[in-house]
Order: C-alpha cells, then structure tokens, then sequence
C-alpha cells in the first residue's frame, strides 16, 4: 500500500537532493503533440510531417499518472503542473484533472496551454477541480505570433481563451512571452501595456538552450534586466517580494498600482540553488533537471507490477542523488550537447 511505503519513507526525515532541495514540483507532459510548431521549441524542420510521436502504447495513461502523482505527493510533492506537447490535445485531459482532484484534494494543480483550445475547455477544466492556468503568447503583433508559432495561428483566439478561462475562475490567469532578440523583443513594451491592470500577470521567459533541435545561440537571449529596463522606462516598477521560496519567477510591481510582471531568468540568473522540480515526460520517464540528457524508466517500473513501496523508494533514491545545476555551469559548447526535447519532458 502506498501509505505504508510513505510512512517509512517520513521516518527517515523529508526527502532532499545532495544541495538540500525538497521535491514540491511535479511537471508533467501528458501528451509529446502540439498544434503548433513553434520555432523556438519544435521547429517545423525536426517536427514534420514525418516526426514520429509516440505510440499510444509508450504514453503513460491516466491511471499510471495518477499513481505516480499520489506517490509523488506521498514524497513531498505539493504543486502539479499538467504540460507537454499542448495538454489540451490529450483526449479526455478533464477526466485526468478530475481523477487527479480527487486522488490529491489539496494538491495546487496547473496546466500550461498555448491556450488555441482554451475557451471550450476552460470551464469543463475549472469544474474537473483546476486550480490555475498558464498561458503562452509570445506576441500580440499578429505577424509575429503567426511567425513564431508557425502554424498561422491568430492572436485573438489566444485572447479568447485567455479571457474564457479568467471567466471560468481559472485566474489569476499568468501569460508566459518568451522573448527572442530580434523575433519578438519589439512587442515587450506592447505586451506589458496590454495586460498592465488586468488581473493576468505577463511573465517573460529568457530563452533557453533546451533540447537540441532550436539552434539556441547567447546573442538570441534578452537579459531579463534588460526586460525590466524597457518596461520600467515607461512604466514605472518596482521590486516585489517573492511568495514563497524558489519561486521561478522574479516579481516587479507597477509602482502606479496596475498590477505585476514576472521575469524568468533562467540564463542570466540560474535558479538551480532553490529548484523543486521534477518532470515526468509523456512516456512515464522521470527527469530530475529541464536540461537533462536521460531520465529514468518510472513506467518500466510501473508496467513491470512494481508495488508503491519499491515506486517510492526508486523515486526517492533517484532524488536523493540529484545534483543537477545546469543552468549554473551553462556554456555555449553545453548548449550544444544532446538534450532532452522540452516537447517531451514538458515546460
Ligand atoms: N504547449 C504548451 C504551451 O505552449 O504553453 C505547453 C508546453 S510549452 C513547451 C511550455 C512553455 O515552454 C511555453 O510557455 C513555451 O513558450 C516555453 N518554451 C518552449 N521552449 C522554450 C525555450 N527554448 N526557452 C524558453 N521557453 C521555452
């Protein structure tokens, strides 16, 4: 029974890696497939037509993730955020956020969408028992979305979606842009003032060398300082106060009251010193860094009729001896080496 095995697990103290870092975060990736091709993270050269996605058979199904994530939350695990791929194409996805709502009642549960399904989901993903919801939007400039997302996709609809889930009660709704120089730095100032005291919070992401299919380069990142400078040049901010600690997101304040940016500087500022997380990928591998190059076979655990203990204590041995700190050792020649795909492991 899981119970048992987490009871022992507890008598041993809580979990931590070898820096002392507890395993609260759960990311993940329900499904490797996007409708979009988004040439930042599955460029249309590597995901073509001809891309092999993974079988039905190699995908995790709903009753294996949830046993994963009560074994999970058993270990510490108190925040799960649903993610892929685009998790609004897995069939039934409501059905996974009821199964899990009610295996987990006090788990934070999220997704993160690119929101192109968005507003025919929200409620029906609201009434299942989602708590939040991320959506990406990388640029309000028509051109440039349909450019970025490579798939002709509208900005508008994003919006709709955007707003159907605020409606739904899934707010505060967060907006994640991730900022290419050159490609969409120009639509920062734009895409602060257009969600500058809405309740939705615009958080713009550094871009980052995962995987190994979009030719990331330094020159491509803008420093999140440099974020911070153009918005608060026009619109006045000022510093807040982290929630809770590691927290991946740096919180400014518009000093006139209209609300909140948030930053993710994974390249300029690592954040590995105070990261929680663990991802498990669409075929039941658990990675235990964004950047790793392998993960470990939970399904192959799972499939092969192991018992919850001996789940948790390979989970828990595998977090045990985690030492991951990419982001802090980051050079071009390791952006070059052969990375898991964000697709995969979930964002
Ligand atoms: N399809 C969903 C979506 O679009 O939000 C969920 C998966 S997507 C991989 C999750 C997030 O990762 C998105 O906000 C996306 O913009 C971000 N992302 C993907 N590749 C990235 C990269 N190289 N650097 C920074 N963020 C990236």
């Amino acid at each position: 029974m899981p119970h048992a095995a987490i009871a022992l697990h507890d008598q041993r103290g809580p979990l931590a890696d070898t820096r002392g870092r507890a395993l609260r975060d759960l990311r993940i990736s329900v499904t490797d497939r996007c409708n979009f091709r988004c040439t930042y993270c599955m460029p249309r050269e590597v995901f073509g037509a001809r891309y092999e996605f993974l079988p039905h058979a190699q995908v995790l199904s709903f009753e294996e993730i949830v046993r994963l994530a009560r074994i999970f939350h058993g270990l510490g695990t108190e925040k799960i955020r649903l993610t892929g791929g685009e998790p609004l194409l897995r069939k039934g996805i409501d059905r996974l956020v009821a199964m899990l709502r009610e295996a987990l009642p006090a788990v934070d549960l999220t997704l993160t969408t690119n929101g192109s399904a968005l507003k025919a989901q929200a409620p029906a993903l609201r009434a299942a028992g989602l708590d939040r919801i991320t959506v990406s939007l990388d640029s309000l400039d028509e051109a440039t979305f349909r450019a970025m997302n490579d798939a002709d996709f509208p900005v508008a609809k994003v919006l709709e979606g955007i707003e159907a889930a605020a409606a739904a009660g899934l707010s505060p709704v967060k907006v994640n842009m991730v900022v290419k120089r050159g490609v969409n730095d120009h639509q920062v100032l734009d895409m602060a003032r257009h969600f500058r005291g809405s309740a939705w919070i615009v958080r713009f992401i550094e871009y980052m060398d995962v995987g190994s299919t979009n030719g990331w380069r330094m020159d491509d990142v803008v420093p999140s300082a440099e974020v911070v400078r153009t918005i608060g040049a026009h619109f006045p901010l000022e510093p807040a106060e982290a929630r809770y600690r590691g927290e991946v997101a740096e919180r400014w304040r518009y000093v006139d009251g209209a609300g909140e940016i948030g930053v993710i500087s994974s390249v300029t500022q690592a954040f590995c010193a105070t990261c929680t997380r663990a991802r498990l990928s669409t075929d039941g591998q658990l990675f235990t860094c964004l950047f790793a190059q392998r993960g470990f076979d939970l399904k192959g655990l799972v499939r092969s009729g192991a018992t919850d203990e001996a789940v948790t204590a390979a989970i828990a041995g595998i977090w045990a001896g985690r030492a991951d700190n990419y982001s802090e050792v980051r050079t071009a020649a390791t952006a070059r080496e052969r990375k898991v795909e964000m697709s995969f492991i979930g964002g």
